[in-house]
């Protein structure tokens, strides 16, 4: 078993070692004792270095034992550690942060904790609830912050399972239990590693809420995360209220109401667009000379049938003997219309057509239209529909 520092000093940046087993290739290195705290409970290993050489991981092994994995290959028998500080007391933050929240959400709501995860930008909780209010984040959040202004005490013991330990969750474990508790508002059984005073957590942030399988899952940032988290958020609504020419209060209002006129705008612009094609439609047909039948034609290649383009065919079409046709090369498709008078069932002609070349499509007697597997199927219906 390697003897954990952390366990009664989470404070130890620098130590020394004696280095008691190594893999053959002497980049897997175990210690008689360690200040490196392996991944585990929803906190990810520590960083740094031995006699100079970079750890890519540490491991918590079944036996007890604590990996220390290598970038290259460490041949003494002693070992010079330093851990990355800055990362772990980051590390130390959030998870102090997150026995806090666990119990104000607990004291509050009653509302239990879940499961952890600390991440790399910010860390979660799910608590078993299947909602949580604005108010009741804000709430927390005030409630949280205030024991952190506190500065109530950090402090670890270790007490037999046996006994009554008071925990906020039951634990599993049997025989020596580690206790992390922070003064008159919370135990819990813990490995981790904590700050040794909640005034050292810093601003915790509330930040995202989320659904997850009927629990809620609480986006939370504490020390400087939070105050980096929070000045880039303010960055970017201001980049929005600046392009709004609004303050930061007044812009979600006012983006609701854009979005509204946005929409409005857009309907009408459809509207507007849509009369034009029916002008577009008329004009064509008093421009249009009927041929030798009395019938006046129209044949036109598109680069898509629209909603425009049938609103156009339709106007034209509602002109006495009038053919309207459009065609698009790709995908091979087309458009028929006709003028009731006109002698045909559009869309008995096109459906039959286009499912002879192996198509689809079809639409009612005066407007109808289909697509083809290839150009040439396209053209040959052009031909036959003349
Ligand atoms: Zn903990």
């Amino acid at each position: 078993m390697t003897e954990r520092l952390y366990y009664t000093d989470s404070y130890t940046a620098e130590f020394r070692a004696g280095i008691v087993d190594a893999s053959p290739d002497r980049r897997r290195l175990y210690l008689d004792r360690t200040a490196f705290y392996p991944t585990s409970g929803g906190q990810p290993h520590d960083l740094g270095s031995i006699n100079g050489i970079r750890i890519t991981e540490i491991v918590d092994e079944e036996d007890g034992r604590i990996a220390h994995v290598l970038e290259s290959p460490v041949a003494s028998d002693e070992a010079d550690c330093r851990i990355d500080w800055e990362r772990r007391f980051d590390h130390m933050q959030q998870h102090t942060g997150q026995h806090l929240l666990s119990a104000v959400l607990l004291e509050l709501f009653d509302a239990q904790t879940i499961s952890f995860h600390m991440g790399a930008e910010s860390s979660t909780i799910d608590i078993a609830r299947p909602a949580l209010e604005p108010n009741e984040v804000r709430q927390a959040l005030e409630r949280a912050n205030r024991i952190v202004f506190e500065n109530r005490p950090v402090t670890v013991e270790f007490r037999h399972a046996s006994e009554d330990l008071g925990l906020r969750k039951a634990t599993a474990r049997e025989g020596d239990v580690r206790i992390v508790a922070i003064q008159g508002m919370d135990r819990s059984a813990c490995g981790g590693t904590h700050v040794r005073a909640t005034g050292e957590i810093g601003p915790i942030l509330i930040r995202k809420l989320e659904k997850i399988r009927g629990n809620i899952r609480l986006e939370f940032l504490c020390g400087l995360r939070a105050v980096r988290r929070a000045h880039a958020d303010y960055e970017a609504l201001a980049a929005i209220g600046r392009s709004l020419a609004s303050t930061l209060d007044e812009t979600p209002p006012l983006v609701a109401a854009q979005i509204e006129k946005l929409q409005d705008a857009e309907k009408s612009r459809r509207k507007l667009e849509l009369e034009l094609a029916q002008a577009r439609g008329r004009l064509l047909y008093s421009e249009t000379q009927p041929g030798e039948d009395g019938i006046r034609r129209i044949r036109r290649d598109v680069p898509a049938i629209t909603e425009e383009l049938r609103a156009e065919a339709q106007s034209f079409t509602a002109g006495a003997r009038a053919v309207f046709l459009a065609t698009v090369n790709d995908p091979p498709s087309l458009l028929l219309a006709v003028s009731k008078d006109a002698g045909i069932n559009a869309g008995q002609l096109v459906k039959e057509a286009v499912t002879r070349a192996g198509g689809r499509g079809g639409g009612n007697a005066s407007i109808a239209q289909g697509s083809v597997p290839t150009l040439e199927l396209l053209n040959e219906i052009v031909q036959q529909l003349r």
